[in-house]
């Protein structure tokens, strides 16, 4: 399947083809209806197109009563009332009312993992619940949403009585797994056939690969003029939400603060806005971003995305979260993904997944920037290498000034502490500028395997508390001891920090590690990780765009927001 709908499949809909843009909903979900107008008026004040009113989520709710607070009189934006069944009735019908065959049936399974807050919570009979949602329409809401597997009853009780200016969103939820791409497909056919005038799709992904098959869903419907919505929830589904006015989805949800998502893996409509320039993506965008597991605490989009909008370059930059790197390179091969950082634990399986590699990534043997060229072929490359050791060529440059262009490092004995990707960039490079290189790590094979390598030393972690073999020697820590939140921690006591006249640290969250400070209060150079973070980026976004990097701007959002 993912071979099948690779390239074709994930090319947006021509832009002859009429669209609309696609629209930013945030869901209201307060307990009472005048706090619940309060977040509409926050979601107009952020910029979004409608708000989405979950009744079920009111306490008390009486509609007679809460309606006209929620829908009468100027409102800040359109609305979208939802009334949705809650756990109770989705064991009494199933689950997602038993529409999709793919969905877990009303077993014991389905209905323990049912998380409350993902769905509704509206436990009563339909028959009020379709009269609270005939007088939202009556009081002017512009769109209703309603299950499919009620729509025809819903379809029969409106019938003639519609107003022309409400829409109405049939919608089927999937909290187990993202069906087939032909499965997908009947189901778009079945709400249709409803009458529906917007289709609503939510499924579940289990690998980021499935969000490829509602990618071609939404460029099938596009193609057709059937307005749809479709996302895949949970963090392996995020893209969905960032990338869908690129392939033609007609809304996409952001909510309004953490913690207040009315689905898995929501952002915030700030995020949207001002982080993934939601609004300036459109089918001609390109895709990057960063592959890794874990990938949701990178701080790689704020600096991509701010730095790609500072050149007007059309791209977005988002986080895949990848357990399969081969397969996802394999499903997302269009042209218009074209080019991703690697982070943990992807950098080495990422040499072996490029066509072409760098020579010095091949011998580091670690791939942190893959490029699509034109010809689709994936070209890897290392820019953490240049990133660390210029950082600490630089560092000891500010406070040693010399005439010479020989490298500082030249010479120095320079300790690695770290076997894995970062460690083996580090090694790899001080040894190419002369520096005579040791490795220390946890587990010693690894330390004795790099050190074979690239023909160093190794040593034990214990055997580096007393290793003091001559003045002035660096070291470089490339573990991630020391990074948050375990801010406590460092990777060599104080005391055997005294013999190092420079220390780097590859952890640049917190920018002051415990190592650093230490290092510091014993009188070395000290060189922050994050100096390292900021120059990789540089080379990767220079690999993406082709242009040199904005070198300050990129400097001042790091400092600034990261
Ligand atoms: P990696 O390939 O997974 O390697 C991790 C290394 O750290 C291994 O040598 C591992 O030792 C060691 N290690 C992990 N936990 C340890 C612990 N509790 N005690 C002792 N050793 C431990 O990761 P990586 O890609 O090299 O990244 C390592 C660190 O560098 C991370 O903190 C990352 O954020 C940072 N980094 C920073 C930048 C930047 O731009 N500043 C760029 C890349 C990476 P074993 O072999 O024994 O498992």
């Amino acid at each position: 399947m993912a071979t099948a709908m690779a390239a074709s499949a994930l090319v947006p809909p021509a832009a002859a083809v009429t669209r609309q843009r696609t629209l930013l909903c945030v869901p209201a979900t307060a307990r009472a209806p005048r706090e619940m107008a309060a977040e509409v008026a926050a979601a107009a004040a952020l910029g979004a197109d409608v708000a989405e009113l979950r009744l079920d989520r009111l306490s008390g709710f009486a509609p007679s009563r809460d309606l006209p607070v929620l829908l009468a009189g100027p409102r800040p934006l359109p609305a979208l009332v939802t009334y949705r069944w809650g756990p109770a009735a989705f064991s009494a019908r199933g689950w997602c009312g038993g529409e999709s065959p793919s969905c877990l049936p009303c077993t014991e399974r389905g209905r323990a993992s049912w998380p409350k807050w993902e769905g509704g919570e509206y436990e009563g009979d339909d028959e009020p619940r379709f009269e609270a949602l005939m007088l939202a329409m009556e009081l002017g809401a512009e769109y209703v949403d309603i299950e499919l597997k009620v729509a025809d009853k819903f379809m029969k009780l409106i019938s003639g009585k519609k107003p022309e200016t409400c829409k109405l969103i049939v919608s089927s939820h999937n909290y187990e797994n993202t069906p087939s791409a032909e499965e997908l497909g009947n189901l778009v056919a079945q709400i249709q056939a409803t009458g529906a005038d917007i289709v609503k799709i939510a499924t579940t992904a289990t690998e980021i690969i499935d969000v490829a098959r509602m990618f071609q869903i939404l460029v099938h419907c596009q193609e057709k003029q059937v307005p749809i919505i479709g996302l895949v929830m949970n963090d392996r589904g995020f893209i969905s939400r960032v990338l869908c006015p690129k392939f033609g989805g007609y809304l996409t949800f952001g909510t309004l603060e953490k913690g207040k998502e009315s689905a898995p893996a929501q952002p915030t409509i700030a995020d949207l806005i001002n982080v993934y320039n939601i609004r300036q993506i459109g089918p001609d965008t390109k895709v990057f971003g960063i592959i890794g597991k874990p990938v949701g605490h990178s701080k790689s989009p704020i600096l991509h995305n701010e730095a790609f909008r500072s050149v007007g370059f059309n791209a977005v930059y988002v986080p895949f979260l990848v357990d399969d790197l081969a397969n996802f390179l394999t499903t997302y091969s269009s042209p218009d993904f074209a080019g991703f950082s690697c982070t943990i634990p992807h950098k080495e399986a990422a040499v072996r997944c490029c066509d072409e590699v760098d020579p010095i990534a091949r011998d580091i043997g670690a791939v942190n920037t893959i490029i699509r060229k034109s010809d689709g072929k994936l070209v890897g490359y290392n820019t953490d290498y240049v990133g660390a050791i210029s950082a600490i060529e630089d560092g000891i440059r500010a406070l040693q000034p010399t005439e010479t262009t020989t490298s500082p490092l030249a010479g120095r004995l320079f300790v690695v502490i770290g076997a894995g990707g970062a460690g083996k960039a580090l090694a790899y490079g001080a040894k190419e500028k002369g520096a005579r290189v040791v490795i220390a790590n946890r587990t010693f094979a690894r330390a004795q395997e790099l050190g074979n390598l690239i023909g160093a030393p190794a040593l034990s972690l214990a055997e580096l508390e007393n290793y003091h073999p001559e003045e002035g020697m660096i070291l470089a820590n490339t573990t991630a001891i020391g990074m948050h939140p375990n801010v406590n921690e460092t990777p060599l006591s104080k005391q055997a920090l005294k013999s190092y006249a420079v220390v780097f640290d590859a952890v640049y969250t917190p920018k002051d590690t415990r190592l650093l400070r230490e290092a510091a209060e014993c009188g070395a150079t000290v060189v922050s990780g994050l100096e390292m973070f900021i120059r990789q980026a540089m080379g990767q976004f220079e690999h993406f765009t082709g242009m040199p990097a904005p070198d300050s701007l990129m400097r001042d959002i790091v400092l600034a927001k990261i």
